[in-house]
C-alpha cells in the first residue's frame, strides 16, 4: 500500500499512465510491489526504471496498456492432500513484460500456477504471503515471521509446507527454519535462477519437486532444486548442508559436507540418505533470534578493529570466517595486525566461533600453534558447519537464551557430519 499522503497524489493515475513527477521525470507509472510507501517507480523512456519521491504527479498523454499475466486458481479437489503454499518473492515470482515495457514484476501465486499448470492434481493448496521481499531484502525478524507460519499451517491441516523464496539468501533461510521449526512434516524451500518470462525458467521444474518433496515421507527443511542443466530432476538439500555456489547456473544449489538427501523428480522421491521420517503431531515453533550476532570474514590483513566493533557496540556473539582450519592472524611480526588481544578482550565478553571459509572440510584446533592459542581461550570451533549455519545457529541460541559455548556443537538439524568422506567434496 502507497501512504495516505501518495494516494492522494496518485487520485486520478494508475499504473500504465504516462506521468511527470515533480515536474522532473517522466514516465510510465509501474505497479506497486514493495518497498518504500512514499515513493512511485517510473519507467522512464531510457527503460530504467527510477523510484522517486513524489511532491507533484501530472498525468500526461500516451500510457501503456499492462500486460495482465494469466492466473489460475487451482480447484480444491477432495481426496487429495493438503499443502501449505508460503509465498515470499524473489525471482521464481517475477517476470518482465518487455514487449510493452510494462513491469510486472511479482507474480501472485496464482499467477505462478498458471505457469506451472502441473502443480493441479498433485495436492490442494493453502497459499499464503507473509511480504513479497527479494530475499537480499529478507532479515531474521523475517525467517521468525515465516517460522511462525509453516507452525501455523502445518497444525491446521497441511501435510507439509512449499516455501517460495528468492536463492541469494534461500540457504540462510533454510538453515533458520531448520532450527526453529521441530516439525513432523517436511518443508521445502524452492527458488529459480531464471524468471518465467525465459524460456531457461528453472522454477517450473523446481516447483513441482519441491510439490513431490512436501509430499514425501522425510520430515527435514530441505531445499528443493535443480540438479543439473537439464530439467530431469531437482535434489533436495539439507536445510543446514546447502549453499548457492553459482551466480547464475540452474544448478547453483549444492550440499556441503554432506550428500543431497533425495533427488526429486515429478512423480517420485529417491532418498539418497537416512532422513528423519515423517511423523504425527503438532509442529512446534522455537523461533527466536538475537539481532546482535555478528559475521566477519578474515583476509589476509585485516585490521582487528573489525572485532573490536563488534564488542563496543554490545554484540552478544560473533561468528568468524576464518582461515583453513581456523586461523585468525595471530603471531604476525607486525603486532598491529596481530588479533590476539582483540580475541582475549572478545572472548571475555561474548561466545566467538570460527567456521572454515574454505567452506568444504572442518577447521580443526589442535593442528597448529596459532589455533591452540585461539582454542585455549574459548573459541568455538565449528566443526564442519557451513558459516552461514554457524552464524544462524548462534542467533539463534542466543535468541532462545542459551550459551552457544554449550550448545554450539550439539548437532539439531544435521548441521554437523562427523563422516566425511571423498564423496563430500565436489
Ligand atoms: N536477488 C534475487 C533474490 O534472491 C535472486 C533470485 O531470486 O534468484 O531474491
Amino acid at each position: 500500500m502507497y501512504s495516505k499522503r501518495v494516494q492522494k497524489l496518485l487520485a486520478n493515475a494508475n499504473p500504465g499512465d504516462r506521468v511527470n513527477v515533480n515536474g522532473e521525470y517522466e514516465g510510465v507509472l509501474m505497479p506497486r510491489t514493495q518497498g518504500d510507501a512514499d515513493a512511485v517507480i517510473l519507467k522512464l523512456d531510457s527503460g530504467y526504471n527510477v523510484g522517486v519521491k513524489p511532491e507533484k504527479i501530472r498525468k500526461l498523454k500516451g500510457g501503456v496498456a499492462l500486460e495482465n499475466f494469466a492466473a489460475k486458481k487451482i480447484k480444491k479437489k477432495s481426496g487429495l492432500p493438503n499443502l501449505a503454499f508460503i509465498a515470499t518473492g524473489g525471482t521464481i515470482a517475477s517476470r518482465v513484460d518487455y514487449e510493452t515495457g510494462g513491469v510486472k514484476m511479482v507474480l501472485t501465486p496464482a499467477e505462478l500456477f498458471a505457469v506451472v499448470p502441473e502443480l493441479e492434481g498433485k495436492a490442494n493448496f493453502s497459499v499464503s504471503a507473509p511480504f513479497t521481499l527479494a530475499s537480499e531484502d529478507i532479515t531474521p525478524k523475517d525467517w521468525v515471521k515465516l517460522a511462525e507460519e509453516c507452525v501455523k499451517k502445518l497444525n491446521s491441516g497441511a501435510e507439509g509446507v512449499i516455501l517460495t523464496h528468492g536463492t541469494d539468501t534461500l540457504g540462510y533461510t533454510a538453515a533458520a527454519l531448520s532450527f526453529m521449526v521441530d516439525s513432523p512434516k517436511p518443508i521445502a524451500l524452492v527458488g529459480a535462477q531464471r524468471s518465467s518470462d525465459r524460456g531457461s525458467f528453472d522454477g517450473a521444474l523446481n516447483l513441482s519437486c519441491a510439490t513431490q518433496y512436501a509430499l514425501s515421507e522425510s520430515r527435514e527443511v530441505a531445499v528443493v532444486m535443480h540438479a543439473s542443466y537439464d530439467d530431469d530432476y531437482c535434489f533436495a538439500h539439507r536445510g543446514t548442508k546447502v549453499r548457492k555456489m553459482h551466480s547464475t547456473r540452474r544448478d547453483a544449489f549444492k550440499s556441503v559436507n554432506d550428500s543431497p538427501l533425495a533427488r526429486v523428480y515429478p512423480d517420485k522421491t529417491e532418498f539418497l540418505q537416512e532422513v528423519r521420517k515423517r511423523g504425527a503431531g503438532d509442529a512446534v515453533s522455537r523461533a527466536a533470534f538475537q539481532e546482535k550476532t555478528g559475521f566477519v570474514k578474515v583476509y589476509p590483513g585485516i585490521d582487528p578493529e573489525h572485532l573490536e566493533w563488534f564488542v563496543d557496540k554490545g554484540y552478544k556473539g560473533v561468528v568468524i570466517e576464518a582461515f583453513a582450519l581456523g586461523h585468525v592472524p595471530t603471531l604476525t611480526t607486525n603486532k598491529k595486525k596481530s588479533w590476539l588481544k582483540v580475541m582475549e578482550r572478545a572472548t571475555r565478553e561474548m561466545p566467538v566461533a570460527f567456521a572454515t571459509q574454505c567452506i568444504f572440510g572442518r577447521v580443526n584446533p589442535n593442528v597448529y600453534r596459532n589455533l591452540r592459542v585461539m582454542k585455549e581461550l574459548g573459541v568455538i570451533y565449528c566443526e564442519d558447519m557451513l558459516p552461514e549455519t554457524a552464524f544462524v545457529k548462534m542467533g539463534w541460541l542466543l535468541g532462545r537464551g542459551e550459551d552457544p559455548r554449550e550448545k554450539m556443537l550439539e548437532n539439531v538439524a544435521g548441521e554437523l557430519n562427523s563422516r566425511l568422506t571423498e564423496k563430500h567434496f565436489i
